[in-house]
């Protein structure tokens, strides 16, 4: 196909030693749950002259393009995604600090961030080691627990528009919510700037262990998932629910409603996405009918 070759032209003219091209990648080996088909193109994206490329190559041959972090909040269709799949690395992959404010990639992951802050003895992200997401993925979904979220640190974001324009926004345009923001409405989220407050480093590290084993105590950490199905509706968690429910331990094939914690859907390895999809309506059928409450997803569905 002539489009592919173009693309094969301009990853081989990249200006980053990072970037990789690649056709019918399986995204089952790029997302937490380990489910789903194959995208036609995955790119993982090493500087932003080469997104500027992607952004012109995709307006010129109208192709949909989608962003992804570490995958972490994601179910992808077993058809896959029919369209290029790009990830950030490479320049995308750093911090860096001025005093209290650290600067961080899209692509640098979320504990790898709470890791790096805590050593520079900075307080704030120590709820962020048990996210095993991207930076970019945090500020899509204002990524959040234990009563904080990256939001409410957040100064400036960077990000890219579909004419791949950069614009520079502050904390109040984002729009910061319950695991949401406005940033969705941009191309991509290039990187941010996060104000911290100076602590202690082995206050800080003590905290961040502190939460995280606490999470991994209650959360099923060992088999695929994407987290927390659904969000919590006003005044009620989604997992206790779904335990009144009595539906922990539900299984469809190889997916379960983990019987650790109910707002989580495991794989015990050969899920399929149809699976997790017949849990999902099993779960907000059962939830509706008992509680009278709209489960809303948490998780992003992709190629459905
Ligand atoms: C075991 C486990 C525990 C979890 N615990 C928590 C928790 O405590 N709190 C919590 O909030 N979440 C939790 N999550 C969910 C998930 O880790 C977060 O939502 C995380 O922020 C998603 O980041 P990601 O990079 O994996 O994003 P992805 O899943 O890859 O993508 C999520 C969305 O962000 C978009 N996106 C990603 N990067 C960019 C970018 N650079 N530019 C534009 N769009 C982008 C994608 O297109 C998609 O819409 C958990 C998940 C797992 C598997």
């Amino acid at each position: 196909m002539e489009w592919k070759a173009e693309l094969q032209g301009i990853a081989k003219n990249s200006h980053s030693p990072a970037s990789r091209l690649r056709f019918d990648e399986p995204l089952s080996k790029h997302t937490y749950f380990r489910i789903g088909g194959s995208a036609t193109v995955y790119y993982e994206v090493g500087s932003i002259e080469d997104l500027i490329q992607v952004v012109a190559f995709k307006s010129r041959q109208l192709l949909p393009v989608v962003l992804i972090g570490r995958g972490s909040n994601f179910l992808v269709s077993d058809n896959g995604f029919e369209g290029i799949v790009i990830r950030l690395v490479g320049d995308f992959d750093r911090i860096r600090y001025e005093g209290e404010i650290v600067y961080a990639g899209g692509g640098v992951s979320q504990p790898k961030l709470a890791k790096s802050v805590a050593s520079h003895g900075l307080s704030g992200l120590e709820f962020a080691l048990g996210i095993p997401g991207s930076v970019g993925g945090a500020m899509i979904m204002n990524a959040g627990a234990w009563g904080n979220d990256f939001g409410e640190f957040v100064e400036q974001i960077r990000v890219m528009t579909d004419q791949g324009e950069i614009l520079k926004l502050c904390h109040d345009q984002a729009g910061f919510a319950y695991r949401r923001s406005k940033l969705d409405n941009y191309f991509c989220v290039l990187d941010t700037s996060l104000r911290l407050v100076q602590g202690n480093p082995e206050e800080v590290t003590q905290l961040m262990r502190e939460y995280y084993q606490r999470k991994i105590a209650n959360q099923p950490f060992v088999e695929g998932s994407a987290g927390c199905m659904f969000k919590n509706p006003p005044n009620h968690s989604a997992g206790r629910l779904i335990e009144e429910c009595r539906l922990k331990g539900t299984r469809i094939g190889d997916a379960e409603v983990s019987t650790m914690h109910g707002n989580f859907i495991v794989n015990h390895g050969k899920a399929k996405a149809k699976d997790v999809l017949e849990l999902i309506d099993l779960i907000q059928n059962r939830v509706k009918a008992e509680k009278e409450i709209d489960l809303q997803m948490e998780v992003k569905l992709l190629g459905f």
